[in-house]
């Protein structure tokens, strides 16, 4: 099998097995940014593979190229070379699919509409009617039952994010794609809303790729974690995380954890790290 596996993760040919069939399977990704004249690479030939409904988080310094991968993923932005293939699908047929859940840092909710029409939206710009129940089940996931009718200005940092996410399952994604979700928030909201992404995770599975600037927030959440290089963008190293699911909290302090934590730092910023963050 001409599968060449690191940390249970395809560097090549990886459409052959099943399982890589229908996550996500990236290969060749490059992507030049034409800026009048200039031309800035922010993606050098990425391969990245990840198995359906595992949790991947890429790593790395500002300007690596982390969201332009999931632009590109998500159908915004074409690569300048290389294939994207999304269970078994290029970028325009998993568009038409509306397989695909986004969430960015800045919740970017329309404050003139509520929370059960800021979450109805992806599905009304798809036209697609929500299922009896489905934007009532999913307020009551991401725990927001009672503010049905509150506008965005209504509500806390923490809880905009938790419309966003809830936005994002409205279309019910077999793929979700988080750029810093929770970025803009406090350290204890964020690790709020890490727990809450985990338990949302396990009732709703989908093959999910986050960017974080978070280490140990990669750590708890993640099945394996990719750390980039700077610009132009590379993978420089793919780690396993095989601590045992479910997570609680109380895993963040143990040696495993941290040993983990360590080992992703030193790939980060060590004395032969890949990067140094600016
Ligand atoms: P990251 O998310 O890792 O911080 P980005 O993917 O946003 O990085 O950007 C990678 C590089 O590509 C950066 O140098 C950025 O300035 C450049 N870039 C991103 N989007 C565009 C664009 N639409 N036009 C020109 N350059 C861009
Ligand atoms: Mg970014």
């Amino acid at each position: 099998m001409a599968i060449s596996s690191v940390a249970g993760f395809a560097t090549s040919t990886p459409a052959q097995t099943p399982e890589l069939a229908s996550g996500i399977n990236i290969q060749g990704l490059t992507k030049t940014f034409q800026l009048g004249r200039k031309s800035v690479q922010a993606l050098s030939a990425i391969d990245l593979g990840t198995k359906k409904d595992s949790f991947l988080s890429l790593l790395g310094p500002s300007g690596c190229g982390k969201s332009t991968i999931l632009r590109i993923i998500a159908g915004l932005e074409k690569p300048s070379a290389g294939s994207v293939v999304v269970n078994g699908k290029n970028a325009t047929e998993i568009q038409r699919g509306h397989e695909t859940g986004i969430a960015f840092q800045d919740s970017a909710l329309l404050p003139w509409r509520t929370v059960t029409k800021n979450i109805r939206l992806p599905l009304e710009v798809a036209g697609i009617t929500p299922a009896p129940g489905l934007i009532d089940g999913l307020i009551d996931l991401v725990g927001l039952k009672g503010f049905e009718n509150a506008k965005p200005a209504q509500l806390s940092g923490g809880m905009r994010q938790r419309v966003s996410i809830a936005r994002c399952l409205a279309v019910e994604p077999t793929i979700m794609l988080l750029d810093e979700p929770f970025g803009a928030l406090d350290d204890m909201t964020r690790q709020r809303m890490n727990v809450e992404l985990l338990r949302i995770w396990g009732e709703k599975p989908a093959t999910t790729l986050m960017v974080t600037h978070g280490i140990g927030e990669a750590v708890f959440l993640s099945d394996v974690v990719a750390v980039m290089s700077a610009r132009p963008g590379r993978i420089a190293e793919v780690v396993e995380i095989n601590l045992p699911r479910p997570r609680l909290p109380e895993l963040t302090r143990s040696p495993e954890f941290h040993a983990y934590v360590d080992q992703i730092s030193e790939i980060l910023f060590g004395a032969h790290g890949a990067a140094s963050d600016d």
